[in-house]
C-alpha cells in the first residue's frame, strides 16, 4: 500500500492506517485541534465560526467542547454556551462584551473578590463607570440605574457573606431601563437555581467548582437564551482568544455525570454541620442561605431547591483573629486553601470588614466548604478545632 516516492517523513504523518468506523463507548471522545480540516475549498469559505452547526478552528471548540457546551446549556435551561479558561475568564468575557467607554456598569459589593478587581482596572484602563451595590437593594437597584448603565452583575449569594439577592426584583428593574442582568451563578452549580426563569439574562459559571468536582482544572462558561447575546459574547470570545484545552473539557464532561448526586452529598452534610455550629456558643451567626440569619434567606426560600456546601460562620464577637486562626490552623481533615465544590472539605477566614464598603458586623466570619467526607467526622473534627483554639 504504501506509495512510491514518498519520504519516510511524509509517511509518519500521513499514515496509510485508518482505524474501522463503528467504535461505540460512554466516554465522549476527545477531540484535539487546532488546525480543522476543510474538505474543499468551497466548504472552507462557507463555513462561520458563529455557527456550531460545523467547525471551523480549534479556539471555537471541537465536538468535545460543543458537547459540554451543549450539557451546560442543558441543566440551566439556556440556550447557548461559550466555555472559558476559567472562572475568572468567564467574568472578564462577559464585562468585555457588553461593557465600552463611558458606560456604567453594578457589581454587588459582596461579588467574587476577583470581579471587583477587574472593576477596578476597567475603572482605570478603560474609562468605565463601575460602581458597587448593597447586594440586598432589591428593587432599590432601580434607582442607580443612569442612563449609561449597560451591565448589572449578581451574585446569588455571594460566595463569602451569603447573601441572597432579590434577583427576580433586580432582573425585573433591570429589564424596565434596558440592561442587561449577568448572575454569576456557581454557588447553585445551575442545579439549585434556574436563573432564565427570573429573568437573568446570562449565567456565569466557574466550572471549577462543582462541574469539574476534582479541584484539578479551571475552567468557566457563559450561558444564555438569547442568540443575539450569544453571538456578541462569541465576538468577544474570538477576539480574547479565550481557547480551552480539551483534556480539561474532558475532565468536565467526566465530573458532570455525578455531579447532581455530589451537589446533593454536600448540601445534606453542609445542613448538618451548620446545625451544628449554630449550637455551640463560639457562632454568633450561621450565614447559611437556608438559615434565617443569613440576609435574604427568604428569597432563597422562594427561589432555590438546593444549597450545596459552601457556607461562613460569624464567631462570637469576644473570640479575637489569634483564636479564630488558632481554630482553623488546628482543623485536621478541612484544609486551608481556596475555591470549594471538589471531594475535600476546606476553611478559609477572611478580614471582610476589608473586602467590603460597608460591613459593620463584628466577630470574624470564617468560611466552611463542606466536602465529601463523612459528615460525623467533619463534626468531630470542628468540636476539636474549637476545644483547642480555648485552649492555648
Ligand atoms: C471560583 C469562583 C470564580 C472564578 O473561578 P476560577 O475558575 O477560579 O477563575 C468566580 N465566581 C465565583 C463565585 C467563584 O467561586
Amino acid at each position: 500500500m504504501k506509495k512510491r516516492n514518498q519520504g519516510p517523513n511524509t509517511s509518519l504523518v500521513h499514515p496509510e492506517f485508518k482505524a474501522p468506523d463503528g467504535f461505540s463507548a460512554f466516554p465522549t471522545a476527545i477531540h484535539h485541534a487546532s488546525t480543522v480540516l476543510f474538505k474543499d475549498v468551497a466548504s472552507m469559505r462557507s463555513r462561520s465560526w458563529h455557527n456550531k452547526s460545523a467547525y471551523t478552528y480549534g479556539l471555537h471548540g471541537t465536538p468535545t467542547s460543543f458537547t459540554l457546551e451543549g450539557q451546560l446549556a442543558a441543566i440551566e435551561g439556556g440556550q447557548h454556551c461559550v466555555l472559558a479558561p476559567s472562572g475568572l475568564a468567564a467574568i472578564t468575557l462577559v464585562s468585555m462584551t457588553f461593557l465600552r467607554s463611558g458606560d456604567d456598569v453594578l457589581i454587588p459589593d459582596n461579588a467574587y473578590g476577583p470581579n471587583k478587581e477587574l472593576g477596578e482596572w476597567l475603572k482605570q484602563s478603560f474609562g468605565i463607570s463601575v460602581r458597587y451595590y448593597a447586594p440586598m437593594v432589591g428593587a432599590g437597584i432601580s434607582e442607580l440605574i443612569q442612563t449609561n448603565t449597560k451591565l448589572i452583575w449578581v451574585e446569588a449569594p455571594g460566595s463569602v457573606s451569603m447573601e441572597v439577592p432579590d434577583l427576580r426584583a433586580i432582573c425585573e428593574a433591570a429589564h424596565a431601563k434596558n440592561v442587561v442582568v449577568a448572575l454569576d451563578n456557581t454557588w447553585s452549580a445551575g442545579i439549585a437555581l434556574k436563573p432564565f426563569e427570573f429573568g437573568v439574562d446570562v449565567s456565569m459559571q466557574a466550572l471549577t467548582k462543582y462541574q469539574s468536582g476534582g479541584s484539578d482544572v479551571l475552567m468557566g462558561a457563559v450561558i444564555t437564551r438569547d442568540t443575539e447575546l450569544n453571538n456578541r459574547i462569541l465576538t468577544t470570545h474570538m477576539r480574547l482568544g479565550l481557547g480551552v484545552g480539551m483534556d480539561d473539557v474532558y475532565l468536565v464532561l467526566r465530573g458532570l455525570q455525578t455531579m447532581k448526586l455530589r451537589f446533593d452529598a454536600h448540601d445534606s452534610s453542609a445542613r448538618k454541620i451548620a446545625a451544628w455550629l449554630k449550637q455551640r456558643p463560639e457562632i454568633s451567626k450561621v450565614l447559611h442561605p437556608a438559615w434565617e440569619d443569613c440576609p435574604g434567606h427568604e428569597f432563597w426560600k422562594r427561589d432555590f431547591t438546593g444549597a450545596g456546601g459552601l457556607f461562613s460562620v460569624i464567631f462570637s464577637e469576644d473570640i479575637p483573629e489569634a483564636m479564630t486562626d488558632r481554630f482553623v490552623n488546628s482543623l485536621e481533615l478541612f484544609k486551608i486553601g481556596f475555591s470549594w465544590g471538589g471531594t475535600h472539605s476546606l476553611c478559609v477566614p477572611y478580614r471582610i470588614e476589608k473586602m467590603r464598603e460597608n460591613w459593620s458586623q463584628k466577630g470574624i466570619l470564617v468560611r466552611f466548604n463542606i466536602g465529601l467526607e463523612d459528615t460525623d467526622d467533619l463534626i468531630a473534627d470542628i468540636e476539636q478545632a474549637l476545644t483547642k483554639m480555648r485552649e492555648a
